[in-house]
């Protein structure tokens, strides 16, 4: 497929955009190449500025679950915003919206909206210190939650070790702060809570994983992680700005039969425009200003634009059919891909959670970041180029999950497969 324009146009932009974009990985620089300028969404296609036509699966990192362009969207953004787009005052969309999400978390009583899962993140750890008066934060390897200084951390692989910074800018000491365990291993957990229980102010975690490609929890791994905090006083937080309304019509607690204390959100609940929230229980939530100590604020927060497209999506969720036909979809997909797999006899899995998933140029079911570590990334890379030049749109990183939306259709799984076996032909002997 020609990129000539696409070509052109990154030229351009690399003069007045750091690295012509404005989030890394939308650089492929993991992959190499020119990234592909979008001009246009429709269901589940992207058209791009040399006017090819891609079934879309990165759908903007996984907000647009009823795909692009939904009609209802448009209708209710257009509605709102010809009565203005901004107040800086209270709006009835952003109480729909909160009480919409509380019928999907059955354990929140109040949200608070900002505008963007960083934003979400950086908040709840403030939330977190500033309840339990401690200030140790436990995250774990692989997971990311926005580019928040304290958990732009990773640590030095195996046993717990306190962080050290992944990121020029971000001082040791606030990096000091934050503890990197390796997800699923629920006797690190056990120890690092019993050296350093006193000082935890929360766990943070993805319940399920997404941010090193779809790595699925053990429940022991999530119930130490609850017990441990229950034991302490430390909060437990999951991490669901991904994961949320993508495993299951509710939470990832009635799947995972956990509840934590609070929940960072973003993505679907904005609807494809920016948006992110932190909620919980009363009696944590009512600690932030106005009502409690723990300040936070924003001028575009519950921005009407943002609660009147998140609102047309949760409600297209409520009935869980969108739920049931993207799940079929996103199973089907992953079951042809592994028949493909086992066909070519290739060192590959596919994992998959809703309609969540990654297939893996490894082994064996990645549990860990070091497990995802041991893929073949020169594979990655070849498989991203012959899926692209097949017309179907994947992220440019194998440490990136795949999304599906209610948009694909069956001719979309068909067309997707057979691109996918071709593909990966190219690694059979
Ligand atoms: N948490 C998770 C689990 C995420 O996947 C992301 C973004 N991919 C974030 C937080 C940060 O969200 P945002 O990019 O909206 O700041």
């Amino acid at each position: 497929m020609t990129k000539e324009r696409s070509q052109q146009l990154f030229e351009k932009a690399q003069k007045s955009l750091v690295g012509g974009v404005n989030s890394p990985v939308r650089a492929y620089k993991a992959v190499g190449g020119t990234p592909v300028f979008i001009k246009q969404g429709s269901g589940s296609h992207v058209v791009c500025e040399d006017d090819q036509r891609y079934i879309d699966y990165v759908l903007s990192y996984g907000p647009l679950i009823l795909g692009h362009a939904h009609p209802e969207i448009l209708a209710e953004l257009e509605k709102t915003m010809t009565h203005g787009t901004t107040f800086g005052a209270p709006t009835t969309l952003e109480t729909a919206l909160a009480e919409k999400i509380k019928t999907f978390y059955s354990y929140v009583d109040k949200v608070r909206f900002v505008s963007s899962g960083t934003e979400a993140a950086m908040s709840v750890i403030r939330l977190a210190r500033g309840v339990t008066k401690k200030s140790l934060v436990v995250k774990f390897k692989g997971c990311y939650h926005g580019h928040v200084d304290s958990l732009l951390v990773s640590a030095g692989s195996g046993s717990a070790t306190l962080g050290v910074a992944d990121s020029a800018g971000v001082l040791l000491d606030v990096a000091s702060h934050t503890a990197v365990l390796d997800y699923n291993q629920p006797q690190q957990v056990v120890d690092f809570f019993n050296e350093y229980g006193d000082d935890i102010a929360c766990v943070l975690l993805e319940p399920v994983a997404g941010n090193m490609g779809v790595v699925l929890p053990d429940l022991e791994f999530i119930k130490t992680c609850r017990k441990c905090c229950d034991d302490t006083g430390a909060m437990l937080v999951f991490d669901e700005v991904m994961c949320g309304f993508r495993t299951q019509r509710s939470g990832t607690h009635e799947w995972i039969g956990v509840e934590p204390d609070m929940v960072i959100l973003g993505k679907v609940i904005g609807g494809g425009l920016p948006c992110g929230a932190y909620a919980g229980s009363q009696r944590f939530m009512d600690h932030v200003a106005p009502l409690g100590s723990v300040y936070q604020a924003g001028t575009l927060s519950g921005n009407p634009l943002a609660m009147a497209a998140g609102l047309a999506t949760l409600s297209n969720l409520e009935d869980g059919r969108v739920f049931d036909q993207i799940n079929r979809y996103t199973t089907a997909l992953a079951e042809g891909i592994r028949d493909c797999i086992s066909l070519l006899t290739l060192d590959a899995v596919v994992t998959q959670k809703g309609s969540m998933f990654t297939l893996f140029f490894t082994k064996n079911t990645p549990k860990t970041f070091e497990d995802v570590q041991t893929c073949d990334f020169e594979r990655f890379k070849a498989f991203f180029h012959a899926m692209l030049s097949q017309g179907i749109f994947l992220p440019p990183s194998q440490y990136e999950a795949c999304f599906t939306s209610f948009a694909h259709t069956n001719d979309d799984l068909k067309k997707t497969l057979s691109s996918i076996k071709q593909g990966l032909s190219m690694f059979s002997d």
